[in-house]
């Protein structure tokens, strides 16, 4: 063992120069260390302790113990990197996909999805105790075991495929390495549809015959920058968007021939990005063949969908999202709802049918276009929409003549709500406050700010949305206390 890879036991340590900072890790950079996985991090690395220090490790399942060399310390925390597994977890399993480890989209893919779930469970009760303040005996009664995926691949109905060259010069299409933006080959993510395949090897062909180029990032040349896929989960519709550095591509109308073969196939459109930016889809587009979006049903409501809208990834687990949603919201047809950060107003429209009426409230201008189309294909006229902040409308309308709502639905991007709206809606005094969170940590802090303005936790449900990755998506039911 070179004196690199000694095994550090206490903390102080000779032979260091007299001017270096003091470490109070008592670690050093390329120490080798052997340690048990005992927790996950929010960002799915193993934690383990190495005298009584936090050390991460990527790639780490709990429950192994492992071989790592530190990468980098602070006061008192490090990173390392796993040299060698010396006891796998009876939770690790061989990941399916080959480039699982590089990719980093998928965080906890070496974990059993069994125990992804149970993780998944903990991290969301972890938090109502640790941020939300809840007591243990509270938490056991309203939580609800998470709802898991029937089959968590292949659920994911949209894929982002930067189109590149390898070392050879050869095109490919792929993904990038985690945080880096150099591509790994693959062109069928196990988490996306089977069509991907089959759409990537059209366009990869296509422009190795027409001698086309990939996009160089770092050169601002070249022409195919990224291939972007969409299918819709109930009606099969597929959408292919080309996203070029310019604003034709030679062979379109041989491309498409080839492209609208495959089955499903009602949308192929080609988007201008001339931007040196990270944004993947440029504002201009141009119909190739077909339709300028493709249609999906949430529950019988349809939706239309284009490239630059939001919608869910998961078709399956948004059913059970949103029915739990619903569910939570027990509406009898008389109530006067609020949902805020509506996106296209899925969930609106998902609940107007069963509402007195539901008012919208989203930031995008364009997303609530589409949700007042999605309105009127679906003659929903009990839906109205506002352009906003949900803190600025949702004060605003209170203020103006007293708005009031039965049931007020959220659904907040990962820094949750704002206080302001949180008081508001305290003021409003709903009966039902509805939650839908991806963020555990940032929803345990606002059910914290309502229970203590006036609501109580009644049920608490976790729903996997996103299987193999750390996300969490939980809905909330919080009831008016009554005195
Ligand atoms: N409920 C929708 C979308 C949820 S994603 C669905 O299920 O499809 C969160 C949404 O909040 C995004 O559409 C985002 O644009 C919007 N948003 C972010 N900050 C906001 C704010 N301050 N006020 C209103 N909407 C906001």
């Amino acid at each position: 063992m070179t004196d690199k890879r000694r095994k550090v036991r206490c903390s102080a340590r000779a032979g260091r120069g007299a001017d270096a900072p003091e470490q109070k890790t008592g670690l050093q950079k390329n120490d080798v260390l052997e340690f048990k996985i005992e927790d996950l991090s929010s960002e799915g690395l193993g934690i383990g302790h190495y005298e009584g220090l936090a050390v991460f490790v990527k790639d780490t399942v709990i429950g192994d113990v492992v071989r790592a060399k530190v990468m980098s310390c602070k006061k008192n925390l490090a990173f390392a990197r796993v040299e060698e597994i010396l006891e796998s977890s009876p939770d690790r399993v061989e990941p399916r996909c080959p480039i699982a480890r590089p990719c980093g989209g998928c965080q906890i893919q070496m974990m059993d999805y069994a125990a992804q779930l149970a993780f998944k469970e903990e991290r969301v009760r972890s938090v109502l105790s640790r941020i939300g303040g809840f007591d243990q005996e509270t938490i056991g009664r309203v939580f609800e075991p998470v709802l898991g995926m029937e089959e968590p691949w292949r659920y994911r109905n949209k894929a982002q495929f930067p189109i590149g060259k390898d070392r050879e010069g050869g095109i490919i299409a792929g993904f990038y390495a985690g945080r880096t933006h150099s591509i790994i080959p693959c062109e069928d993510c196990l988490l996306g549809i089977e069509e991907n395949r089959e759409i990537l090897s059209i366009i990869l062909e296509h422009m190795r015959s027409m001698q086309i180029e990939p996009y160089d990032e770092s050169t601002g040349t070249g022409l195919v920058r990224h291939v972007f896929t969409r299918k819709a989960d109930a009606t099969g519709q597929i959408m292919t968007v080309l996203v070029v550095n310019g604003k034709k591509l030679p062979g379109e109308r041989e491309l498409c021939s080839k492209l609208q073969a495959i089955p499903g196939m009602t949308a192929i459109i080609l988007n201008e990005n001339t931007q040196r930016t990270n944004v993947i889809l440029g504002k201009e587009e141009r119909v190739l063949w077909g339709q300028p979006y493709i249609e999906d049903l949430i529950g019988d409501i349809r939706f239309r969908i284009s490239a630059h809208s939001f919608f869910q990834v998961n078709p399956a687990q948004t059913r059970k999202l949103y029915g739990k949603a619903l569910e939570f919201a027990s509406l009898t047809g008389t109530e006067r709802v609020w949902d805020l950060y509506c996106g296209i107003g899925t969930i609106s429209l998902f609940l107007a049918r069963s509402a007195g009426r539901v008012r919208g409230v989203e930031i995008v201008p364009e997303a609530i276009d589409d949700a007042r189309e999605n309105a009127r294909l679906n003659g929903i006229t009990n839906a109205e929409f506002f352009v906003g902040k949900a803190e600025e409308v949702v004060p605003r309308e209170y203020g103006r003549d007293g708005e009031k709502a039965d049931v007020i639905v959220v659904d907040p991007p990962r820094k949750g709500c704002d206080e302001t709206l949180l008081q508001t809606m305290a003021s409003m005094a709903p009966e039902r406050i509805v939650y839908v969170s991806c963020d555990p940590a940032t929803l345990a802090r606002d059910l914290k700010f309502l229970c203590a303005n006036g609501y109580e936790l009644k049920r608490v449900q976790p729903c996997d949305m996103f299987g193999h990755s750390v996300h969490v998506e939980t809905v909330v039911l919080m009831e008016r206390v009554h005195d």
